[in-house]
């Protein structure tokens, strides 16, 4: 904490608490991976305003663009991971879940896929995948959430799962939503062709200079190469196209 930002802030004791709140943050990040810096993860695929840069930048040079998630999203992350947790630990108790939190490998894509849960549901193996969401969105959901149907999609093209149970939580009143859905590789294949424009690139050292969408709807300030995106020289990580 800058010695200025103190004095001149109205609220010391909540700039005291926030910057330590806001450091435990990250050192919670780091222990818990969720940067998840070893190998690229099929939930980058999914995002509604995917930004093939950002994946790129992911893959051909985590090592120089640790600008790292802000606090306010590392907070919301922490929220939902208490969600997670609750669920998991429902499943594990209940017997429910083969597996929770595995790892699986695509090879032909170089993915690495994390399903929240692989559960025996209804005499079926199923994927099981946990969103928590406000009241207000959650009172308006009729159907899967789409980025938790895309992630299953793609999960389930990875582990050869052919089902899977959205289970949404509303965060302000716990009431719950839940949704048993299909494999459909229409739809996983939209995910496939990102991740195969994100090999050809890293293959040939490409940075794929995107028309910087996230400026106008707020992605930028969420993204975790955004310093570097915006402030460095692309030319010393690969070549621009
Ligand atoms: S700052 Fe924006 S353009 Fe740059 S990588 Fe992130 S999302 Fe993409």
């Amino acid at each position: 904490m800058t010695v200025k930002k103190l004095l001149t802030s109205s609220n010391m004791p909540q700039v005291i608490y926030e910057q330590k709140f806001h450091d435990w943050l990250k050192d919670w990040a780091k222990n818990k991976d969720v940067e998840r810096g070893q190998s690229f993860h099929a939930s980058s695929l999914i995002d509604k305003n995917f930004c093939l840069m950002k994946a790129v930048l992911d893959e051909l040079a985590p090592s120089k663009t640790k600008d790292g998630f802000p606090p306010k999203v590392l907070s919301t992350f922490k929220v939902g991971i208490d969600v997670h947790n609750k669920h998991q630990q429902f499943y594990a108790e209940t017997n429910m879940a083969e597996y929770i939190e595995q790892r699986f490998y695509s090879k032909v894509l170089d993915v690495t896929a994390t399903p929240d849960a692989v559960l025996n549901f209804m005499n079926m193996r199923t994927i099981s995948e946990i969103k928590s969401m406000n009241g207000f969105e959650f009172g308006k959901l009729k159907d899967s959430p789409k980025n938790a149907y895309a992630q299953a999609q793609i999960y389930m093209y990875i582990t050869a799962i052919p089902q899977s149970l959205i289970v949404v939580e509303d965060k302000n009143f716990q009431d719950l939503k839940v949704f048993l859905i299909e494999f459909n590789l229409d739809d996983a294949l939209e995910y496939i062709k990102r991740r195969r424009k994100i090999m050809i690139c890293t293959k040939h050292n490409i940075i794929p200079v995107s028309k910087r969408l996230c400026q106008k709807n707020g992605d930028k300030k969420k993204c975790k190469h955004r310093v570097t995106c915006w402030e460095s020289d692309l030319t010393k990580l690969g070549r621009i196209r």
